[in-house]
C-alpha cells in the first residue's frame, strides 16, 4: 500500500512539474516582444519595391519631375485632394508626396505600392476623358495601401522577421537573396485578392466623397474602360468576370454615402494631358506593346 502511495506521488509531482512547465513557457511567448510590422514599415517595404521598379523600369521610364514639372503639378494636386480626406489614416506616415509617373502610353494602369508610393503610366491619363476618373482610380490603390494589403499578406507569409530583414537590404535587386526577390516579385505583380479589390473600391467612393470630385468616379472608370478597352483591356476586367459587380456596389456605395456623383470642372484636365511627352510614334508602340504585355497581365486597380 505505501509502495502505490508513493508511486502516485511520484506520477502525480510527474505532472505538476510538466503542467508547471507548460504554463510558464506559455507566459515567455505571450509576453515575448513580438515583431510589429506596422504602418513606418510599410514605407521601408515600399522603399523596397521602389528601388527595383526604378532600377528595373516597370514597363517604362519614370518621367523626370524636373523636366516635366507641369504635369507632375497636376498629378501632386489631383492626389492630394484625395489624401485630404478625412478617411485617410495614414497621410502624415505614407509616401503619398512621392508619386511618380511611368512612360508607357500603351499601358492602362496605375499602382501604390505598400507605404504609398503612386505609380500612374502616361497610358492611363491620356486614355481618361474625365480628371475624376483618374482621382477614382489613384483612390482604389491609396486604398489598396491604406488598408495595408500587401503587406499584412506578406506578413502572413513570409512572416513578420523576414520582411525586416528585406527592409535593412541596401544591396541591389541582382544580388539579393532568392527570398527577398520573391518578396519583391509579388509586391511588384501587386495582384490581390476579391475582397481586397470589393474593399479597395468601397474606400475610393469614401475618399472622393470629401473631395469635389464625382464619389463613384472609379466605377465610371470601369465603365468607360470595358466599354472602350479595345483588343487589349487590362486584366481587371479580363480575370475579373465580376467588373460589371463591381460598378454596380461602387454606385450603391455612393448612393449609401449621399455623395456626388456629378463630375467636377474638367478646365484642367486637357492641360494635364498636353504636359506629358508627345504621343510615341506607332512603330514604337507597337515594340513596347509586347513588353508591356505580361506586366499587365500581373497588375491592375
Ligand atoms: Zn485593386
Amino acid at each position: 500500500m505505501e509502495k502505490i502511495k508513493k508511486i502516485l506521488k511520484k506520477i502525480l509531482k510527474f505532472f505538476v512539474t510538466i503542467v508547471t512547465v507548460a504554463a510558464i513557457g506559455w507566459v515567455i511567448v505571450i509576453l515575448w516582444p513580438k515583431p510589429v510590422f506596422g504602418p513606418e514599415e510599410d514605407v521601408e517595404l515600399g522603399k523596397q519595391v521602389v528601388m527595383s521598379i526604378e532600377e528595373g523600369g516597370e514597363g517604362g521610364p519614370v518621367l523626370s519631375p524636373e523636366e516635366y514639372p507641369e504635369a507632375y503639378e497636376h498629378l501632386n494636386r489631383i492626389v492630394e485632394k484625395v489624401v485630404a480626406s478625412s478617411a485617410i489614416e495614414y497621410r502624415d506616415i505614407f509616401a503619398y508626396d512621392r508619386v511618380r509617373i511611368i512612360h508607357n502610353d500603351s499601358v492602362l494602369n496605375a499602382f501604390c505600392t505598400p507605404g504609398g508610393f503612386i505609380y500612374v503610366y502616361t497610358g492611363l491619363i491620356r486614355y481618361l476623358e474625365a480628371e475624376d476618373h483618374l482621382a477614382g482610380v489613384l483612390g482604389h490603390e491609396i486604398a489598396h495601401a491604406e488598408r495595408r494589403h500587401s503587406s499584412i499578406r506578406m506578413q502572413k507569409q513570409f512572416g513578420a522577421e523576414r520582411l525586416f530583414e528585406l527592409i535593412v537590404l541596401t544591396t541591389p535587386v541582382t544580388v539579393r537573396d532568392a527570398w527577398a526577390l520573391s518578396i519583391i516579385a509579388e509586391l511588384t505583380g501587386l495582384s490581390y485578392g476579391r475582397s481586397q479589390e470589393a474593399e479597395a473600391d468601397d474606400y475610393s467612393v469614401r475618399y472622393l466623397a470629401d473631395t469635389e470630385y464625382a464619389c463613384n468616379a472609379t466605377a465610371g472608370f470601369f465603365e468607360k474602360i470595358s466599354e472602350e478597352g479595345g483588343e487589349r483591356p487590362p486584366e481587371f476586367l479580363s480575370t475579373h468576370p465580376e467588373s460589371e459587380n463591381r460598378v454596380r456596389d461602387i454606385n450603391r456605395a455612393a448612393s449609401k454615402a449621399e455623395c456626388s456623383t456629378e463630375l467636377s470642372d474638367q478646365s484642367a484636365w486637357k492641360s494635364f494631358q498636353a504636359s506629358l511627352p508627345p504621343p510615341a510614334e506607332a512603330s514604337e508602340e507597337s515594340e513596347e506593346s509586347e513588353e508591356t504585355q505580361e506586366m499587365e497581365e500581373t497588375a491592375g486597380p
